[in-house]
C-alpha cells in the first residue's frame, strides 16, 4: 500500500547565510527571489515555515513544514526546532552545514512518516481519526500521510472519551505541628544528593535555617519568615526540599515552592521526584499548578473542532487535540505543548483554546469530570508539594476559592521578584480593554461575535428560574453592564466620540495623557503616561459619571452572589453535586469581579481629593509603534509589600524567600523591607551564603568604555565583533526593543555567513523559550533579547560564555519609579535597583564550577559604586572595545588571559 513520495519532494532551508534548495538528488544555492518563486510553484519540505518566510523577507510562504508532521507524529514531546534539533529528536545525523539542511528535511520528512507505519508508534491512538479532519481540511501534509496511516479495527476512542476522570476526594485533616530535628533535615538532605556526593557544609547549613520556616507558629499573623541569600552554586533547590519533604511527610501538610521564570520550574519539578518520591494515597505527590489562562480548557478545543476554528486555526485545533490526548497535564505554555507550535499558526490561537477570560462554566460544562484546569486544582490540595509562581501564590492567598487550598508554608525562589508580583498582583487598572472584557463577561456574545462564550444571565438561567430576586439582580448588572465600553470603543475613544460614561472617561484620560506628557514617547511612538493630579472639574464630572455606572453594576452583582450564597445553603431539590460546583464557581467569579469594580470605584472616587500617600496613581495611553492598544487609569501601592503581607504573609505559618540576589551587596535593609515582614512587625532571621565558584579564575568583567552612547553603527559593530571573537554563545542584553531590533538587522547576515548564527526576540517569529532552547543546543548561537532574558536563562555549559550589556540598565522613568524613588532615597534607590540587575544578568553567566566566561558592559562612563554588584574576588577591567575582544577570543582560543587586576581599586 505504500508509496514514499517524500524523497522526491524538494527541500528548502533559508539561513541568514543564504538559501538552499534540494530538487531530486542534487542541492544548490539560490538567491531569495528565485527561493520564493520555488516555494509558490510547488509545496516545498521545510522545517519553521514563519522563519524561513521571514529569512526569505516574503510573509506569505507557505509549505511542508516538518514540525507540522512532528507535532502530529509525535505530540507532546520535545524538539528543539532546529534542523539539529530536528536530526537529535529523530536520531540521524546532524547536518554538517547549511546546504546540507534540505537533505535532512527529505531523510526526516521520510523518518516521520515511515513511523507512521511501524507497529510499534507509541502515539498512534486518534491518529487515523485526526487524519479524516486534517484532509477535509486541505492539510498540505495529509496527502502523504493517508497511505501510511491504517484504518484502526476498532473505533478509536475519541480524545473526550480518553482522558482520565479526577475524582473527589475527603477534606485533608489540617497539618501537624511538628518540630523538625536538624539531625535529620541534614540526613534527608544526605540521601536527596545521593550516597557518592560529598557533604557540603554550605549546604547543609542552608537547609537547617530552611527548616526553621516549618516551626510552629507562636502568634496569629506572625509566621516565621527567612531570607536566605544563596549564591550560585550552593545547592538551594534541595537545601530547601529536604525540610519541606520531611516536615510534608511528618505533618501530613502541603508546602508551595513559588518561582517567578518557567526555567526554574521545570527543574523544581525534576529535582523534587528525588524529594517526594512516594505518592500519598494514591495521589501524585508533586503538582505543578499555573494560573488558569495556562491550561487547555476542553469546552474550547471541542469548539474549535466543531467548527469555531477555520482555516488553518482548524488544523492547529487539530493538532492541539492530538497533543492533549497525551500530555502530562494539559499545561499549554511552558508544559508538554511545544512552545513553537502556537508560533506556526497566525494570530492567537493557542490563546483561544485556554480559559482566558474567566467563562468556564464548572459543573455546567460536559468535560468538567475530565477538565484539566479542575484536575490540577484537586491535585494541588491532596499534594505534598505545590509547585507554582508567585502571582498564582498570591491570588491564591488573596483570594483562593477555597481555604484548605490556600497556601501556609511557601517558599519563595527567585525571592528578589516577589516585590514585582506582589506590584502587579495587588494594583488597580481600569482601562479599556479590562472594561470590555468585563462587560463581554456580563452581557455575553452581542453583534456577530461567534463561540461559545455565554453571558451571566445564560450560565446562571436556572438560578433565575428559581429564585426571583437572584432573576432581578442579573437582570440589572445585565442593564448597568451596558454602559461599559462596547465593541469599536478604541476607535471611537481616538476619534472623540465615545458613547457611554466610561468611553466618556477614557477620552477624557487619553486627552490629558496627549496634553501633558513630556515623556518624549509621543514622537518615538512609545506609550504616554501622566500623574493623576490638578484635575479640571470636567474630568471630575466624567469620572463620577463613570464611578456611578459602576456602582450601579457592582451592586447587582454583590446582591446575586449573596443570593448564590443563600441557594447553595438552602439546598434545592434541583441543587445536586454538578449544579452545586457550578454554582460555587459563579460564586467566586462573581466575587472577585465585585472586588475589581470596587477597586475601580476606589480609584475613581478618589479623583479631585487629595492624593493618598500610599498610592502612585496614573493615566496611561498604551501604545507601540505608534499603534495604541489600550487607555487607561492606574493604582499601584507605593508599597505593594504592604497589601502583600496583610494577604500572603499573615494568613500563612511559615514563608522563605530565597535567591542568589536578595541583598543589595553586604547590605540587608532593602531585602527586609521587600519582604512585607516589617508590616507585621516581624524581624526576619537572615541567612546567607557565598557561592562555592571562583569567579577570579571563571569569570571576567570587561566595561567597555569607546562604544559611544548613542551610535547604533557602533554599538552593533561592537556586538559583532565580540560575538565573532567569542565564536557564538553570546547572550546580548538590550533595555530597549529598537536598539535591538537595529543591532540584529546589522549584524545577523554577517555572522550566519562565518557560521554564527543568530536569534533575537521581539525579531524571530519564534516564543522566546524555544528561542533559549535553541541557544541552548547550539554552542555557536547567540541570542540577544529584553528583560525578560536577563533572569529566565539558565544555560550551564559552553553554550553560554559571554554576556554583553548595551549599557547601564537604568530603571525606566516612568511615574511609579519617580514616585518610588522619592520615598526610596533618590539615586541610591536607582542604584539598587541596578545592582540587582547586573547581579542577575552575571548571574546567567557562571552556573556550575566548570563554566567560564566574559561579562560585558558597554558604557564609556560606569559609575564605580555599582561594581559591587559582582561577586566579590571577580575581575573587573575598564578596557577599549579591542582589548576586550582579545580577552574574550584568548580565552576561546584556550591561551591564558591578560593579567587582570582582581577588583578596580577603591572598589571593595
Ligand atoms: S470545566 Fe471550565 S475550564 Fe474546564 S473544560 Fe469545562 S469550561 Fe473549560
Amino acid at each position: 500500500m505504500t508509496e514514499r513520495p517524500a524523497l522526491s519532494l524538494p527541500a528548502i532551508h533559508a539561513s541568514h547565510g543564504g538559501c538552499w534548495l534540494r530538487d531530486g538528488f542534487a542541492t544548490r544555492g539560490l538567491g531569495k527571489g528565485e527561493a520564493i518563486v520555488a516555494a509558490a510553484d510547488t509545496p516545498l519540505l521545510m522545517l519553521n515555515a514563519p522563519l524561513v518566510a521571514s529569512r526569505l523577507g516574503y510573509p506569505d510562504l507557505s509549505g511542508l513544514d516538518l514540525l507540522e508532521l512532528f507535532a502530529f507524529v509525535h505530540p507532546a514531546r520535545f524538539m528543539v526546532p532546529t534542523p539539529k534539533g530536528l536530526a537529535h529528536a529523530l536520531g540521524l545525523d546532524e547536518p554538517a552545514g547549511d546546504d546540507k539542511v534540505p537533505q535532512l528535511l527529505q531523510e526526516a520528512a521520510e523518518a516521520l512518516l515511515g513511523t507512521c507505519e511501524r507497529a510499534d508508534w507509541s502515539e498512534r491512538e486518534g491518529a487515523w481519526t485526526a487524519l479524516q479532519s486534517l484532509v477535509r481540511m486541505r492539510w498540505p501534509w495529509a496527502t502523504l500521510l493517508t497511505p501510511r496511516i491504517r484504518k484502526p479495527e476498532r473505533a478509536e476512542r475519541w480524545l473526550f472519551a480518553k482522558l482520565p476522570e479526577w475524582e473527589e476526594t475527603a477534606e485533608r485533616p489540617q497539618p501537624a505541628q511538628v518540630v523538625l530535628g536538624e539531625t535529620a533535615v541534614v540526613s534527608r538532605l544526605a540521601e536527596l544528593t545521593g550516597a557518592g556526593a560529598e557533604a557540603r557544609p554550605t549546604q547543609q547549613d542552608y537547609a537547617r535555617e530552611a527548616s526553621r520556616m516549618f516551626a510552629p507558629r507562636q502568634g496569629q499573623g506572625q509566621p516565621h519568615v527567612v531570607l536566605a541569600q544563596a549564591g550560585t552554586g550552593t545547592g538551594k533547590t534541595f537545601g530547601y526540599l529536604a525540610p519541606s519533604s520531611l516536615w510534608a511527610e511528618q505533618s501530613g501538610g502541603t508546602v508551595w515552592v513559588s518561582t517567578y521564570t518557567k526555567a526554574l520550574q521545570r527543574q523544581l519539578r525534576r529535582e523534587s521526584r528525588r524529594a517526594f518520591p512516594a505518592s500519598r494515597n494514591g495521589k501524585p505527590p508533586v503538582v505543578v499548578r499555573k494560573g488558569r489562562e495556562n491550561y487547555l480548557c476542553l469546552l474550547n478545543l471541542e469548539d474549535a473542532l466543531q467548527g469555531g476554528f477555520a482555516g488553518r486555526a482548524a488544523i492547529l485545533a487539530q493538532l492541539v487535540a492530538r497533543w492533549a490526548a497525551y500530555s502530562q497535564d494539559g499545561d499549554m505554555i511552558g508544559g508538554d505543548l511545544p512552545g513553537w507550535l502556537g508560533t506556526l499558526f497566525r494570530k492567537r490561537g493557542i490563546a483561544a483554546l485556554t480559559d482566558q477570560r474567566g467563562e468556564c462554566v464548572y459543573a455546567g460544562c460536559p468535560h468538567y469530570r475530565k477538565c484539566f484546569i479542575e484536575r490540577a486544582s484537586r491535585a494541588s490540595a491532596d499534594a505534598e508539594l505545590v509547585i507554582a509562581n508567585h502571582a498564582l501564590v498570591m491570588v491564591n492567598a488573596a483570594r483562593g476559592r477555597d481555604a484548605a487550598q490556600r497556601p501556609t508554608r511557601i517558599v519563595f525562589d527567585e525571592g528578589h521578584h516577589v516585590f514585582e508580583a506582589a506590584d502587579s498582583t495587588f494594583s488597580a487598572a481600569l482601562t479599556g480593554a479590562d472594561t470590555i472584557e468585563l462587560r463581554r463577561w456580563v452581557i455575553g456574545p452581542e453583534g456577530k461575535s461567534r463561540g461559545r462564550r455565554r453571558g451571566l444571565s445564560a450560565r446562571l438561567a436556572d438560578v433565575a428560574s428559581y429564585d426571583e430576586e437572584g432573576e432581578r439582580a442579573i437582570t440589572q448588572a445585565r442593564e448597568a453592564a451596558e454602559s461599559l465600553p462596547s465593541e469599536g470603543w478604541l476607535a471611537r475613544v481616538v476619534e472623540g466620540t465615545p458613547s457611554g460614561p466610561l468611553e466618556e472617561l477614557l477620552s477624557a484620560a487619553r486627552a490629558l495623557a496627549y496634553a501633558r506628557d513630556e515623556s518624549g514617547g509621543q514622537e518615538a511612538g512609545y506609550g504616554l503616561e501622566t500623574e493623576i493630579a490638578q484635575l479640571e472639574g470636567g474630568f471630575i464630572e466624567v469620572a463620577g459619571q463613570a464611578q456611578e455606572a459602576l456602582e450601579a453594576l457592582r451592586k447587582p452583582l454583590v446582591r446575586l452572589g449573596l443570593r448564590l450564597e443563600a441557594i447553595v445553603e438552602d439546598g434545592p431539590d434541583w441543587l445536586d453535586g454538578p449544579a452545586r460546583a457550578r454554582i460555587e464557581g459563579a460564586r467566586s467569579a462573581i466575587g472577585w469581579r465585585s472586588d475589581l469594580i470596587a477597586g475601580w470605584i476606589a480609584l475613581l472616587a478618589r479623583l479631585g481629593g487629595p492624593g493618598d500617600p500610599d498610592f502612585v496613581d496614573w493615566i496611561a495611553v498604551e501604545r507601540s509603534d505608534g499603534r495604541e492598544w489600550d487607555v487607561g487609569l492606574h493604582r499601584h501601592y507605593l508599597d505593594p509589600m504592604k497589601p502583600f503581607a496583610n494577604a500572603v504573609l499573615a494568613p500563612s505559618h511559615g514563608v522563605m524567600m530565597t535567591s542568589a540576589t536578595l541583598r543589595d551587596g553586604d547590605d540587608w535593609q532593602s531585602a527586609v523591607e521587600r519582604s512585607g515582614a516589617p508590616h507585621l512587625d516581624i524581624a526576619p532571621r537572615l541567612f546567607s551564603a557565598e557561592s562555592p565558584f571562583d569567579y577570579a579564575s571563571q569569570a571576567e568583567v570587561l566595561i567597555v568604555t569607546d562604544v559611544p552612547k548613542g551610535d547604533i553603527p557602533a554599538l552593533a559593530a561592537a556586538y559583532g565583533r565580540l560575538i565573532e571573537a567569542a565564536g557564538g554563545g553570546a547572550l546580548g542584553l538590550f533595555t530597549a526593543i529598537r536598539r535591538l531590533r537595529a543591532v540584529y538587522g546589522r549584524i545577523a547576515d554577517r555572522l550566519a555567513r562565518g557560521g554564527l548564527p543568530l536569534f533575537a526576540q521581539h525579531v524571530d517569529p519564534i516564543d522566546t523559550g524555544t528561542l533559549v532552547d535553541i541557544f541552548r543546543d547550539d554552542p555557536r548561537a547567540s541570542l540577544l533579547g529584553t528583560d525578560a532574558l536577563r533572569d529566565g536563562v539558565d544555560v550551564p555549559g559552553d553554550s553560554l560564555r559571554l554576556v554583553v550589556m548595551e549599557q547601564v540598565p537604568w530603571p525606566k522613568p516612568s511615574i511609579l519609579h519617580r514616585a518610588r524613588r522619592l520615598a526610596g532615597g533618590g539615586s541610591a534607590y536607582d542604584d539598587r535597583i541596578i545592582r540587582a540587575r547586573l547581579a542577575q544578568a552575571f548571574g546567567r553567566l557562571i552556573r556550575s564550577g566548570t563554566d567560564k566566561g566574559h561579562f560585558v558592559v558597554l558604557s564609556s562612563a560606569f559609575p564605580s559604586r555599582l561594581l559591587s554588584a559582582f561577586p566579590a574576588g571577580t575581575p573587573i577591567r575598564r578596557v577599549t572595545l579591542d582589548v576586550a575582544l582579545q580577552s574574550v577570543s584568548s580565552s576561546v582560543s584556550g591561551r591564558e588571559d591578560a593579567p587582570a587586576t582582581p577588583r578596580e581599586e577603591g572598589i571593595s
